[in-house]
């Protein structure tokens, strides 16, 4: 009942409305498109500053509804997590890319894999025991691996760490996304097992050439080095934010300067020549 309340916002009587229906539409749909395998996944290059070579891509999940066309994850993510089915929607996900990734990786042994992770799938027992059967089952290595966490109440809880703690034992990379954007990024930087800074696009927007506007990502990039973590820039715009990313001494960038979210067979163009079947 609390779960149910909880997810209702705190009605005790609308989870039992909710429950008879079934739920909205929109939520019975979401259910089906996890089993009838309506998701797909995008794949968005993260290359090496300053030459722009491919280092990595981050996995990016669209809903591909049958009436309404293609949904971004804004629409449907926070749905997946208030009923539940995040967990399943962030097992498939990384089956399928960690999948894909390794066959990318005959051509590419050194390629990362990006997985977004919800804070609500790390509250989930086993979170930790799941990825590693994944990666098993799908002969992907756990060293390649980028599980990118973003800052939300949960992800502070003792239980979450020890999961990130056992991941990170294993060899998987644990990212910071969207830094610089919560009000408690530097208290997750002490607790948890960090490997990786994401540089969130609001302070990439603001490297406009003025050393004010350039502030934030300056201190954050210097934060990286003291800490030596990797550092990635998000929502690179253009050549000019590069350039200063690369002077501040990003490590790495994404964003439609290089390359906008690709499906798997355009992002086989970033890939040198070779076999992929
Ligand atoms: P995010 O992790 O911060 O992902 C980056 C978002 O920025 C993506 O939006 C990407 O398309 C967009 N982006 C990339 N380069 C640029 C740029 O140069 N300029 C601008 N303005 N935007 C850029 P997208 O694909 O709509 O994803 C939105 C969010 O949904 C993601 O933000 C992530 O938090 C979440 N998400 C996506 N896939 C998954 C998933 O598989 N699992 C979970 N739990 N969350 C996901
Ligand atoms: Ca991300
Ligand atoms: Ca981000
Ligand atoms: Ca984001």
């Amino acid at each position: 009942l609390e779960e149910a309340r909880s997810r209702t916002g705190g009605a005790p009587w609308a989870c039992y409305e909710s429950s008879m229906t079934g739920g909205s539409p929109l939520e019975q749909e979401l259910r089906e498109a996890i089993r009838k395998s309506q998701l797909r996944l995008l794949y968005q290059p993260i290359v090496a500053l300053p030459d722009g070579d491919l280092a990595g891509v981050e996995a990016l999940v669209r809903w591909a509804h049958p009436r309404r066309g293609t949904l971004d994850p804004d629409a449907f993510i926070p749905l997946a997590e208030r009923i539940g089915v995040i967990g399943d929607l962030g097992r498939w996900v990384l089956r399928e890319a960690s999948a894909q990734a390794a066959r990318w990786q005959r051509r590419l042994p050194a390629l990362q894999l990006n997985v977004n992770v919800s804070p609500r799938q790390l509250d989930e027992d086993g979170f930790a025991a799941q990825v590693l059967a994944i990666l098993d089952d799908t002969g992907f290595f756990p060293g390649n691996l980028v599980l990118e966490v973003t800052e939300g109440a949960v992800i502070g809880e003792r239980a979450s760490v020890a999961q990130l703690a056992v991941l990170s034992n294993a060899g998987i990379r644990i990212a910071l996304d969207d830094f610089g954007t919560g009000y408690s990024s530097l208290r997750y930087l002490a607790r948890l097992p960090v490997d990786v800074l994401k540089l969130d696009r609001l302070f990439v927007a603001e490297l406009d050439g003025t050393s004010r506007g350039g502030a934030v990502a300056q201190a954050v990039l210097r934060l990286g080095q003291i800490l030596h973590l990797d550092t990635v820039a998000e929502g690179v715009e253009s050549e000019a934010q590069a350039r200063e990313l690369t002077i501040l001494g990003c490590h790495k960038a994404q964003g439609f300067h290089y390359a906008h979210p690709l499906t798997p067979a355009d992002l086989q163009r970033w890939l040198p020549a070779g076999d992929l079947s």
